[in-house]
């Protein structure tokens, strides 16, 4: 067995043991560049937390435990496929490699919106699913003028 198909295991393992435990059927881990691992698991409804997916509690915890907010070097292990909002936080967190057992697909005949929000982010924009608009208000980009305007900035 490669450390592949371990953590992978792990993450399945994780996801199953999840169900009993009251949590959503998702399990995932991170490998960080020096070897650590760190484990998450589904608490959606548990934390009452819709963003508390396997992936985010990982990259959350892996995040703590290095006391970084980059993950470069780090492979995410995932039960099943990362939807939109976890590779967006993987592609924050800067993570090398994403691997999954089930997916989009499986999640879907299990009830979950998956297949549908990856669907929505291949036509993103106007859709029914979430009507998103620009409003170019006057002071749209002072943020980010006062971000470039702070030298006392931690860059990320
Ligand atoms: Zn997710």
């Amino acid at each position: 067995m490669s450390i592949d198909d371990d953590l992978l295991a792990r993450a399945v393992e994780l996801a199953t043991a999840n169900v009993a435990a009251g949590g959503g059927p998702f399990g995932a881990v991170v490998r960080m560049a020096d070897g650590r691992t760190v484990e998450g698991t589904n608490q959606v409804t548990t934390t009452i937390d819709p963003t508390a997916h396997a992936e985010v509690v990982a990259i959350r915890a892996a995040c703590r435990e290095l006391g970084a907010v980059e993950l470069r070097g780090a492979v995410l292990y995932a039960s099943c496929e990362p939807c939109p909002m976890c590779l967006a936080a993987t592609l924050w967190a800067r993570l090398d490699r994403v691997v999954f057992a089930a997916d989009r697909a499986d999640a879907e005949r299990a009830g979950f919106d998956d297949a549908a929000f990856h669907a929505y982010f291949e036509r993103p924009g106007h859709h029914a699913r979430l009507p998103t608009e620009q409003v170019r208000h006057a002071e749209a980009i002072a943020p980010f003028e006062a971000w470039l305007a702070h030298e006392g900035r931690t860059h990320y």
